[in-house]
């Protein structure tokens, strides 16, 4: 039977990237050895991780001035490295759910952190809105796509100061402004490659402000002046993040993705909204084309089981929600196909018409 895979992360990479992924393991460009056996500095990976950069570079017209890395430790280490990079007496972030409350905590460690707006009060069910941001912070922090709850900021917002977003969930699935954000980071696993690399697009002048120590692994100037290899990086899921941007070009680029993500959210999202059994679970016009949550009707919430096993029958995979939500996240990363969300709705309307 097909499988249609739903899981928010790791996610759905398209089956080519997946294939010569497998190819450079057994035999990397016809070397006769894996990629997985090779020195990152040889001269058959370096071109590799050049070219991997272009493209982020590319895809997402990156200004002058900013440099893009390819790091380890997860998006969750990014959390640590950001207010150890950037904040001087006091950032200011946005608290829209489970990641960034995680992403203050740390940046409690180093200076004065001012949550500007917070939902979580309704289990962050909308992106807070009437905020203004302090103009005396180093930075604002946000989210712009919250995978757990589905909620998403999907516009580069306007505040008077600089910002820093983790895009883990919605990184090349739209154009983005960089120009206004001193760094963006994203755990590749959910929309770029397999698990294993962050990639951290970072403004070259931005860094170097602050007065403390930072250790070097996790200064981000040490692999700025390094190209990502100060150490060994994580060169397999590097490669599946090459394959995936050569594959984001060919489908036409960031462009092609958004208007792709817009058009699976509003197949499922439609979906949710006319079947009896189901509704969404968030705000409207804050509702995530990435991740998309819903929960059975309250006359009909003890069926809630019976769909979960009825959609794993019928092939869908991961579409449980997350254990704070409950109910069923359908997750429509960049390689989630047209059908893949017809197959999805195909199910919901079977499981209505059965009751
Ligand atoms: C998954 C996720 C993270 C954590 O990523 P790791 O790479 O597992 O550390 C952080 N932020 C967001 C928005 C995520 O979806």
């Amino acid at each position: 039977m097909k499988k249609y895979n739903f899981n928010a992360g790791p996610c759905i990479l398209d089956r080519s990237v997946i294939e010569k992924t497998a190819q450079a393991i057994l035999d990397f460009n016809g070397i006769g050895l894996s990629l997985a056996e090779i020195s990152h500095r040889s001269k058959d990976f370096q071109p590799v991780i050049d070219e991997a950069e272009a493209l982020v570079k590319e895809l997402l017209q990156v200004p002058e001035g900013y440099s893009v890395l390819f790091l380890g430790g997860g998006a969750s280490l990014e959390f640590c490295m950001i207010p150890y990079n950037f904040l001087k007496k006091k950032a200011a972030y946005l608290n829209t759910g489970v990641w960034a409350k995680k992403a203050m905590k740390e940046a409690k460690l180093f200076g004065e952190v001012i949550e500007v707006a917070s939902s979580a009060d309704a289990n962050y069910t909308f992106i807070p809105k009437d905020w203004t941001c302090p103009t005396d912070v180093d930075y604002l922090h946000i989210t712009t796509n919250n995978t757990i709850y589905g909620t998403e900021i999907r516009k580069d917002l306007d505040v008077p100061v600089r910002m820093i977003a983790d895009m883990s969930s919605d990184i090349f699935s739209r154009p983005v402004d960089v120009a206004k954000y001193d760094a963006i980071y994203a755990g590749a696993q959910k929309n770029l490659s397999m698990a294993g690399v962050t990639i951290v697009i970072v403004k070259n002048d931005a860094l170097g402000q602050v007065e403390r120590q930072i250790p070097t692994m996790l200064d981000y100037r040490t692999h700025v002046e390094k190209g990502s290899m100060f150490n060994t990086p994580p060169v397999v899921p590097i490669y599946t993040a090459l394959e995936n941007l050569r594959w984001m070009k060919a489908q036409g680029g960031v462009e092609a993705m958004d208007k792709l993500a817009q058009q699976r959210a509003e197949i499922i999202y439609g979906e949710i909204d006319r079947n009896k059994l189901f509704r969404g679970t968030v705000a409207e016009e804050d509702r995530s084309v990435m991740n998309l949550c819903f929960v059975m009707n309250d006359e009909y919430k003890d069926l809630e089981k019976d769909f979960m096993e009825f959609a794993t029958s019928k092939g869908m995979v991961g579409v449980k929600g997350h254990r704070s939500v409950g109910g069923f996240r359908a997750s429509c990363y960049n390689a989630q196909t047209i059908e893949g969300c017809e197959a999805l709705v195909a199910c919901m309307k079977e499981f209505e018409a059965n009751h």
